[in-house]
């Protein structure tokens, strides 16, 4: 389609006068206007062209405009575009079979999938099913965490339906593992592993067992800095969880859908929740959904005692019919072997030559898949964060050089959609180079 250069200027002035956005002071923001895309490029009206780093929020893992998940909407919406979730659909029954098959592919036995809009709300219904299933109140997760932004509307609600769930309460966090800042004067991997199920437990103890329902964790924490967890902290948390019969709950919202070159991140890690939380790479976010992954024995709670939880829009059809085409457009193009690919072979040795240029500047590279951040300090002794003005400078920096980055705090997260090649990989680090090599810290 012809795109009409006058409606960058009118995407633009509508947004300003109208569009109230997410976690911003309203008065100068400047957003960039996006009319399309494909792959991992998009474009604006004018024609300027990005390389997306960033796959929006993480959630763009196929690419934009995948035309097999484009036709299945389309094909969808010629058939039934809504329908009350009490009823059967058939695209809601299919999706739900192929995220259990793909979350039980390292031998797990999860069984069946309770759909929500997006991530905050799959996180909301898995702490609710862990808190009735077990009895108890609290829920522990970390500090480095982001699991999503509700709570207050069913404290809000006037009928009975407020009363099962008075759940913004009961939360205690604690503190995962970052070796590289670390809580426990770890020098290693192993230390940080060893020391940080030491601090678990102790919370544990301290709160009480009996009183914890759910520990709920970032498999990979994301927006705190892709904190790949070191070796055995996982098993770790398994071990403390089962022991103390709590529900663990992987929050996969981010970490899922093949970023990591896992289907789920956990499956890398070998080890199984009792509960996974999933949105953003379900679908790429071509429809909002979410959801949550539930094994026989809690589904089972709740065959003659009702659950108490809902949304009009519960596996919305026109969203399921998008679900399945792309866990199978994932599963047939091998999106998920191509993410994997992609670290070992670009992002990854990408990340290492520019640390070794920039050695005063890059105080650490870690991650995996297609989900990668470098820290960025001002002070490689020190390790001080590069400061927030200077972050800005290098992405509007990277933004004038047509690359989409993901800027967060002092870090570039290095997040592409997982269709994205070797040759754009290699692109976007010229930029990068090029962008550091031009900061001059006084
Ligand atoms: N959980 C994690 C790990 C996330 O990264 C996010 C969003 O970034 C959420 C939950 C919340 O998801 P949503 O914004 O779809 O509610």
């Amino acid at each position: 389609t012809e795109l009409d250069p006058a409606d960058q200027q009118l995407a633009r002035d509508l947004d300003r006068a109208h569009v109230f956005h997410s976690w911003s002071a309203q008065g100068a923001l400047n957003p960039l206007v996006f009319a399309g895309g494909e792959g991992a490029r998009l474009w604006d009206f004018e024609g300027t062209q990005y390389l997306d780093m960033s796959s929006q929020l993480v959630n763009v893992n196929i690419g934009y405009q995948h035309p097999k998940v484009v036709a299945a909407i389309k094909a969808q919406a010629d058939v039934l575009t809504t329908i009350d979730p009490k009823h059967a659909n058939l695209a809601r029954g299919r999706a739900a079979q192929l995220i259990v098959e793909k979350a039980n592919l390292t031998g797990a036995e999860f069984e069946k999938v309770f759909f929500t809009n997006g991530g905050a709300d799959a996180n909301e219904n898995a702490i609710r099913l862990a808190r009735l299933y077990t009895g108890r109140d609290t829920v522990l997760s970390t500090y480095r965490s982001y699991h999503g932004n509700t709570g207050a509307a069913i404290v809000a609600t006037g009928d009975w339906r407020r009363m099962p769930n008075q759940y913004a309460r009961g939360h205690v966090h604690f503190f995962g593992p970052y070796l590289y800042r670390s809580e426990f004067w770890a020098e290693t991997e192993e230390q940080e592993s060893e020391r940080a199920l030491h601090h678990l437990e102790r919370v544990i103890q301290a709160e009480g067992p009996d009183t914890i329902a759910a520990l709920l964790i970032e498999t990979v924490p994301g927006t705190a800095g892709i904190l790949v967890p070191p070796p055995g902290y996982l098993e770790g948390v398994r071990e403390l969880a089962t022991r103390y019969g709590i529900v663990l709950i992987a929050d996969e919202v981010m970490a899922g859908f093949g970023r990591t070159g896992e289907w789920f991140a956990h499956q890398g890690f070998g080890v199984t929740p009792d509960l996974i939380t999933f949105a953003k790479g379900v679908n790429s976010g071509y429809v909002p959904m979410g959801g949550v992954i539930i094994p026989p024995a809690i589904a089972h709670a709740f065959d003659e005692r009702v659950f108490p939880g809902g949304l009009t829009y519960s596996g919305h059809p026109l969203a399921a019919a998008s679900v399945v085409a792309t866990i199978e457009a994932m599963t047939d193009e091998g999106i998920v072997e191509n993410a994997k690919r992609i670290g070992d072979v670009a992002i990854g040795p990408a990340l290492d030559a520019l640390k070794a240029k920039h050695p005063e500047l890059i105080g650490e590279v870690r991650g995996l898949g297609c989900f990668w951040a470098m820290e960025l300090v001002a002070d490689a002794a020190s390790r001080a964060p590069l400061p927030d003005a200077v972050m800005a400078g290098i992405r509007s920096a990277l933004v004038g050089r047509g690359v989409l980055p993901f800027v967060q705090n002092n870090r570039i997260h290095v997040v592409p959609p997982l269709v994205v090649t070797e040759g754009e990989i290699s692109e976007a680090f010229g930029h990068y180079d090029a962008v550091l090599s031009e900061i001059r810290l006084s």
